[in-house]
C-alpha cells in the first residue's frame, strides 16, 4: 500500500480534478493520496467522495508558501480541521492570487503581448490560481510554445512578468497549521534557496519533513531522513504532481511506503483529525 501525499488539483494549479487523480492513483497502485492544493481546501471534499467510491485513503491537506528571513519555505498541513478563521485566512491569500493574475497580464500586456484577462480565466477552474494558468494561457493563444517557455521568457521569479505574492511568516502559517488541528510538515527541503535555513526551521515546533519528493537526489532524501530520525519527526514524501498536463514529476513518482504514512495516519488520529478511508 503505496502513498503518494503532495499532488495537486484544478483548484489551484494543476490541471485535473481530484475524482481524475484518484482514478489514475489507483491505476498505477496509490492507496493513499493527500491533494494538497495551494491554499486552498477546495477539492478535498470531492477527493473524499472518490476515495470512498474507489476504497483509497485520503488525507486532507493544503500548502502554504511562507516565509522566512526573507526566503521562500513551503509548508504543508495535513488532517487539518477547517475553521472559520482558517477558510477566512486562505480566502485571503486566493483573493491576492486572483488580483496577481491581473497585474501579471498587464506586464504582459505592457510587454506586447495581447493576452486578455478572459484567455487566462477561462482556464482558471479553482479559487486559488496561479503563474501555470497564465503559461497555460500564453500557449494556448500562441504567444509561447511552451509552458517552460512562458516561464524561462516571462514568468519566472523576478522575470519581466512576474508579480511577487504575499507571504504568510512561517512561524505564524505553522501557528495557523496547528490551530487547526493539522499536522505541519517542511514541504520539499531540497528546494530551499539556502540549506542552512533547515537547522533554523527545526528550531520551531514542526511535525516531519517531506524527506522522499520528485526533485530530491539520493544524497539529499539520506539527509533528511536523517534529519527527521535524530529529532523524532515525521518522514513524509509526495511527488508534487500538478497533472497530466504538466508531465514531470508525474503521479506516483514518489511511492511512499506505508511505514511512513501510518506513522502520520496516527499522528492525525491522536490530534483528532479525521482520515477517509473507502472499503474494498
Ligand atoms: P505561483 O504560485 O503562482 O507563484 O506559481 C508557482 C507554481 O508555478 C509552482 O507551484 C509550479 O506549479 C509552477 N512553476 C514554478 N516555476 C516553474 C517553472 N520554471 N516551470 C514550470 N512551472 C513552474
Ligand atoms: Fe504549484
Ligand atoms: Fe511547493
Ligand atoms: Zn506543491
Amino acid at each position: 500500500m503505496f502513498a503518494d501525499l503532495h499532488l495537486h488539483s484544478f483548484y489551484s494549479d494543476g490541471s485535473e480534478s481530484p475524482d481524475s487523480i484518484l482514478r489514475r492513483g489507483l491505476q498505477i497502485g496509490l492507496q493513499v493520496v493527500s491533494i494538497t492544493d495551494h491554499d486552498t481546501l477546495e477539492g478535498i471534499s470531492e477527493a473524499k467522495q472518490s476515495a470512498i467510491l474507489l476504497g483509497m485513503h485520503c488525507i486532507t491537506g493544503v500548502e502554504l508558501t511562507t516565509e522566512f528571513e526573507g526566503y521562500e519555505v513551503h509548508l504543508l498541513g495535513y488532517g487539518i480541521k477547517a475553521t472559520e478563521d482558517f477558510e477566512r485566512l486562505l480566502n485571503k491569500f486566493q483573493q491576492a492570487r486572483r488580483q496577481r493574475i491581473y497585474r501579471m497580464i498587464e506586464k504582459l500586456n505592457r510587454l506586447g503581448i495581447p493576452i486578455s484577462c478572459s484567455d487566462v480565466f477561462e482556464i482558471i477552474k479553482g479559487p486559488s490560481p496561479g503563474r501555470p494558468h497564465i503559461a497555460a494561457a500564453l500557449v494556448k493563444c500562441g504567444f509561447c510554445t511552451s509552458h517552460e517557455e512562458a516561464f524561462s521568457k516571462y514568468l519566472h521569479t523576478y522575470g519581466p512578468a512576474w508579480v511577487p505574492k504575499p507571504r504568510l511568516r512561517f512561524e505564524e502559517a505553522l501557528q495557523w497549521i496547528h490551530l487547526a488541528k493539522g499536522v505541519a510538515v517542511i514541504a520539499h527541503p531540497g528546494l530551499l534557496a539556502k540549506e542552512n535555513l533547515i537547522p533554523k526551521l527545526l528550531t520551531f515546533p514542526i511535525d516531519g519533513i517531506e524527506c522522499f519528493y520528485s526533485k530530491h537526489n539520493e544524497v539529499q532524501t539520506k539527509r533528511y531522513i536523517e534529519l527527521a530520525k535524530e529529532r523524532n519527526l515525521l518522514i513524509t514524501g509526495g511527488s508534487d504532481c500538478h497533472g497530466k498536463l504538466y508531465g514531470r514529476p508525474t503521479l506516483g513518482e514518489i511511492k511512499l511506503a506505508p511505514i511512513y504514512w501510518k506513522r502520520l495516519f496516527e499522528k492525525i488520529i491522536s490530534n483528532g483529525g479525521e482520515i477517509i478511508s473507502g472499503k474494498k
